[in-house]
């Protein structure tokens, strides 16, 4: 019976669909917090923004435009380039590079591991960083595995 999960696994491996099935699983799990990013993408592309797939080893829609924009500049931790929720990635319409686009994908890959428990996983994690008298966003360990991620990103052309 082992032996038959495992050659099941592997034939699937191999075929890429255990990738696929993982990604399907991801996006159901991290669905509600991609709900509430949908509800801010839609005002964003209704104001003249506009919604792109990231193609890529994981799923996310790529939404800019003049509002998320505005959004963006006021953030509460900050003015940012980018921000993902679940797998719905807002962004800058300028300026958007490809370190900062592999970031929040970062970003939406712990949102399909963690699902709707990651905003609450997040905040421990700058609670825990603030406990050891660290910065909350800085040394908030997804943060840090995201700026880890960018670094092994081969550079622009
Ligand atoms: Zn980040």
């Amino acid at each position: 019976m082992r032996n038959l999960i495992h050659q099941l696994l592997d034939k699937l491996h191999r075929s890429g669909r255990l990738r696929t099935v993982a990604g399907l699983i991801g996006v159901l799990w991290a669905l509600p917090l991609s709900l509430l990013g949908l509800v801010l993408a839609l005002p964003i592309r209704i104001l003249h923004g506009r919604i792109d797939r990231v193609s890529g080893s994981v799923p996310a829609l790529l939404v800019r435009g003049p509002l998320a924009d505005r959004l963006l500049q006021r953030h509460p931790f900050g003015p940012m380039a980018a921000m993902a929720i679940g797998h719905i990635v807002i962004a800058r319409q300028q300026g958007l590079t490809a370190h900062t686009l592999r970031h929040e994908l970062v970003h939406v890959l712990q949102a399909a591991r963690w699902g709707p428990v990651f905003p609450f996983a997040y905040l421990a994690a700058s609670a825990w960083a603030l406990l050891h008298g660290r910065r909350a966003y800085w040394h908030n360990r997804f943060e840090i595995a995201a700026r880890k991620a960018e670094k092994h990103f081969p550079p622009e052309s």
